[in-house]
């Protein structure tokens, strides 16, 4: 699903917000550029190549995530990660000109899971993978699935329950602040 990201002048005021560092009114053109240096500093994303898998950082915060859930008494599955774009033309295909119910609204290109940045998850119980968001298995009058999602938020994913409109509640992301859009631009020229 196609998200809305924070525009990027709400981004640059947290950033000045959090830093106390106060930008100059000719500030935003050249912060906007200081902001994109960072990130390519941190080289979370390599644009040489289309990733054709799920991006390191997001795996290992995966095995995490399924570690702190077992903690408490929780077992999940993770059911997806990394999509190829011609797999996701398939899963958008379904329910349009494809048989069957309608699954998510990206084309490929534009999921996540397309840059190896998005994961799926599911419940698992005795050894039968579930997609009950009320269901309380640990017993501790709290959705498992709510206590995965909030989880995972502590551990920098973003949760596709917490979106406005469509909600994709097996959904998580970490997409190191990049839209889809800058993505699909920075990988477009490639071979
Ligand atoms: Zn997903």
């Amino acid at each position: 699903m196609f998200k809305q990201i924070m525009p990027l002048s709400m981004m640059f005021f947290s950033l000045w917000a959090a830093s106390g560092i106060l930008f100059t009114d000719a500030g935003t053109a050249a912060s906007d550029d200081k902001e994109k240096e960072e990130r390519e500093e941190q080289e979370v994303l390599d644009f040489d190549e289309l990733p054709e898998e799920i991006h390191p950082e997001v795996e290992e915060k995966a095995e995490t995530l399924v570690e702190k859930a077992k903690e408490e008494d929780i077992d999940i599955k993770i059911t997806d990660d990394f999509r190829s774009i011609k797999e996701q033309d398939g899963l958008f295909n379904k329910g349009r000109t494809f048989p069957g119910q309608i699954v998510t609204n990206a084309k490929g290109g534009e999921s996540y899971h397309n840059y190896g940045l998005a994961i799926d998850y599911a419940l698992e119980v005795d050894g039968k993978v579930i997609w009950d968001v009320g269901y309380d298995g640990n017993d501790n009058g709290a959705s498992d699935w709510f206590e995965v999602a909030d989880i995972a938020k502590d551990l920098g994913f973003e949760w596709g329950g917490d979106w406005d409109g469509f909600k994709d509640y097996p959904h998580l992301e970490m997409n190191f602040d990049y839209s889809i859009r800058e993505l699909q631009k920075e990988y477009r020229d490639l071979p």
